[in-house]
Order: structure tokens, then sequence, then C-alpha cells
């Protein structure tokens, strides 16, 4: 792990108790905020740091507040349910330094003037659930929660929320779906952007977890400064989940362009590289989402608008590595039967299409696929996503759906010859 913004405390063994939150400049960011800047002033700050969402789309954080329609009661959620397949960093942040998502939260929520907040976490992450409910008793104990905030004249609440364990609900539409009591279908956005009409059909800013615990530096040291770290668009640093076939995977907080996927997977300080006598055949680099890259897309930066560029996103800052070990019809498979699985079954195109890829590449990993189906899945991604680009096409009321084809396109693609090899010979090349 490497530390600087938003994992600074996370080399300490206690790094989730108040004594080191409070011993490592804990509250400086929320107290400058309450007693020495206007709402807007730190609004200001966000927009000047350019931080973009670090939920997976990427949206501009301080554009988004901008967006917040005027009303009496507006919300604030965190959007805590990380549930996409090897995002681990929120997980981290949630349980290792719950204290800064909570300060976090509370700057966030002066700068908008929300009355309320929720933080909605993954019902799974109970330890989490835990150390945050304990930060906000501890927030509320020493006056950096509730009413009148370290003697401001600022007040607000939070309240926890813990997921029920739908994928789905991690969408933000759906997460105030659930959060109002009914069953987690997304909405059509627009008009359904919850900045107009969110929870309870009141202005609603929804911001991930790694996105609000950055603020408390970034009301520390400004938003130029964080601004001055990274290039262009992709500013600060972000937390990057390194899995799969790596001597060292983990979490990595890396200064934003400053590294390409080759040095995050075989850099020293990294991944430190494949295990021996395995090479290369393709990583994902932002999610399963994401169009995959492989070894010519290597020396990429890990930037948002350089990711883009090649065809693909760093999303929820997920990078997955597979080896020569791995089967890329199975990987497909898997990461196409996890969206089936977790489709909400409102649109046609991410219910039956889902589930007839999910099907189709079962039989071809099992030894029964047809020739044949290899231009079925395409023709199945096709009609899901027009085009199979990202971002897609809309067919579908959210991203779950357009999520499929990127895996699965990319796996038939470029590795026809391992779906030849199942088809015709009934095994796998990759045993
Ligand atoms: P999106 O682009 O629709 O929206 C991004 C944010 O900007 C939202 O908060 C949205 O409300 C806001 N926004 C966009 N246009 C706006 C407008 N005109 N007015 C007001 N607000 C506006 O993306 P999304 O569907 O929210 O997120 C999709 C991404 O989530 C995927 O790309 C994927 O990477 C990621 N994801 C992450 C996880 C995880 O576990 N972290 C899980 C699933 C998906
Ligand atoms: Fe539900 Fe899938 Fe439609 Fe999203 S794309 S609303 S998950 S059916």
């Amino acid at each position: 792990m490497t530390e600087r913004i938003v994992g600074a405390r996370l080399g300490y063994e206690d790094s989730e108790t108040l004594s080191r939150f409070l011993a490592t400049g804990g509250d400086q960011g929320l107290r400058r905020a309450v007693l020495e800047m206007r709402p807007e002033e730190v609004a200001d700050e966000v927009t000047t740091a350019n931080l973009l969402g670090r939920g997976g789309a990427g949206f501009e954080a301080g554009r988004k507040w901008s967006m917040l329609r005027k009303a009496p009661r507006r919300y604030l959620v965190i959007n805590g349910d990380e549930s996409e397949p090897a995002t681990f960093k929120d997980h981290l942040l949630v349980e290792r330094d719950p204290h800064q998502l909570v300060e976090g939260a509370t700057i966030a929520a002066y700068a908008i003037g929300a009355s309320l907040v929720v933080i909605y976490l993954r019902g799974e992450f109970a330890l989490g659930l835990e150390r945050v409910q304990q930060a906000i008793n501890e927030a509320y104990a020493r006056n950096a929660l509730g009413r009148s905030i370290f003697g401001s004249s600022f007040s607000v609440d939070i309240l926890l929320q813990p997921g029920a364990g739908a994928y789905i609900c991690g969408e933000e539409t759906s997460l105030i779906e659930s959060l109002e009591g009914k069953r987690g279908f997304p909405r059509i956005k627009p008009p359904y952007f919850p900045a107009v009409i969110g929870l309870y059909g009141e202005p609603t800013i929804v911001n991930n977890v790694e996105t609000v615990s950055n603020l408390p530096w970034i009301v520390q040291h400004g938003g130029a400064a964080f601004k001055a770290l990274g290039e262009g668009r992709s500013t600060g640093t972000r937390l990057f989940a390194l899995s799969g076939q790596v001597q060292r995977p983990g979490p990595y907080e890396v200064e934003m362009t400053k590294i390409t996927f080759r040095d995050l997977i075989y850099g020293k300080e990294y991944g430190q590289g494949l295990h021996p006598d395995r090479s290369l055949i393709a990583f994902i680099p932002g999610g399963v989402s994401a169009p995959w890259f492989f070894p010519e897309n290597l020396d990429i930066p890990l930037g948002q608008d350089e990711v883009a560029k090649a065809g693909s996103m760093l999303g929820s800052g997920s990078v997955i590595v597979m080896d020569d070990s791995s089967c890329p019809v199975r990987s497909a498979w898997r990461i196409a039967r996890f969206f089936a699985r977790e489709s909400c079954g409102q649109c046609t195109p991410c219910r039956e299409g889902g589930a007839w890829i999910d099907k189709i590449l079962r039989r071809i990993e099992e030894g029964e696929g047809r020739e044949a189906d290899l231009d079925l899945l395409l023709d199945l991604c096709d009609n899901i996503s027009p085009g199979i680009k990202w971002p897609p096409a809309q067919t579908t009321i959210c991203v779950l759906g357009p999520s499929i084809p990127p895996s699965v396109s990319a796996a038939v693609n470029h590795f026809r010859d391992d779906f030849l090899v199942h088809i015709k010979e009934g095994r796998c090349p990759h045993a």
C-alpha cells in the first residue's frame, strides 16, 4: 500500500481508532470548513481540485454539486455499496479509516447544504458497518456531528444504512429506491438524476466513499494542491485494487497518470509481476464492466482520458490480471454469469440477453458448444450494446446490461482459438 491522501493513515495498525485519527490531522478539514469557510468556498475548492467521482463513472464532483436543485430539503447519500467483483478499495477505507469517511461526508453535507446524510454500506461489510457506526457515535460525542458542529451554525445528522445483498442497489437510483423501502429497480435518468429528483423526490447528491474521503485533505491543502497531482482531467491520487495473477495483489494509492499499467503490474513497489514462468494474456483496467486490455496496452498511464482514448475505462479502479493459466472462456463466462444473476429484470436486452449469454458460454465451457455460438454471442452483445463500445449506446435503463458485452466480445475476438478448442475438442487448452 502506497499512502498519500485517502490512504495516509492505512500504514498504522490502529488506523480506525479515534485517537489515531485525531493524532494525524483528523477533524482539521471539517473545523476549517465550518469555522473559516462559506459552503460555496468549500465547493469552489472541490471544483478547483477537479475531483472526479471515484465510484466508476468519473463525473466531476464539483460539477455534480453545482447541479443540485435548490430546495429547502436536500440530501447527501454516500454510496458504499461496493459490490463489483474485484473492487475492494471502498471496503478498505470503510474498515480502516471510518473517521475520515464521516469527516468527508460532513464536509460534503456542509458544502451542499444537506439536512441529512445517509451512508449506505454494503450489508456484507459487517466490520465496516460496526466501525462506521462507532465513528458516527464518536463524532456526535465530540460535536463533530449533530447540532452546531464545533460551535458553528451548521447542523447535520448522519444515518447508517446497510444494504441487503443486491449488487444493483449500488446503482444510485436503485440505491435511492431501496432507501425508500422499495425494490431496487433503477430509475430512468434523465429525468431522475438524483441531483434533481432524488431521495423522497428531493434533490440528492450521491457520492462514493473514496470521493468524499478526499475532502478533508482538499479542504486542508486546497483544491490547487490536489490538482497539482496528476495531469489533465485526472487529478489527485486514486486507490487501485490490483488483483488476479500477480505476485503482490492489493490496494495501491497512486498519483493519477504518473505510472503505467506496466508499472502497477510489474513494479517493485506494486504488483511485482506475474508468477514465474507465466506470461500476461490480458488485463481488465477498471472493473469487470470495462473492455479488456492486452499486453500491447501495458504502457498506457493510469489516467481517466488515457484509458478512455484506448477504448476502455478506469471505472471503479480495479485492475484484474490474467496470465496464460487463466481460461478466457471461463473468465468471460464468470463475468457474464455475475451480471446475468444480478440483473433486476426490468429491461429485455439485459434480462434475456444476459441469461442467453450465460447459457451459451456455459455450454462452450462444458465442451458442448457449436462453432455458430461465436457469432451468436457477438450478435447478442450487439443487441444489448449496439456497436459493443464503451460508453455504451443506451438500450437499457442502467449500465448493468451493457456491462456484459465488453468481456464477452473481448474474449471471443481475441481468444477465438481457445473457444474453438473448447468447441471442437471438448477441452480447455489452459487446464
Ligand atoms: P453516470 O455517468 O450515469 O453518472 C455519474 C454521476 O453523475 C451520477 O451521480 C449522475 O447522477 C451524475 N450525473 C450525470 N449526468 C448528470 C446530469 N446531467 N445532471 C445531474 N447529474 C448528472 O454513471 P452511473 O450509472 O452512475 O455509474 C456507472 C459506473 O459505475 C460504471 O461505469 C461502473 O464503473 C461503476 N460501478 C461501480 C461499482 C462499484 O462497486 N464501485 C459497481 C458497479 C458499477
Ligand atoms: Fe435492470 Fe439490467 Fe435494466 Fe439495469 S439494465 S435496469 S439491471 S434490467
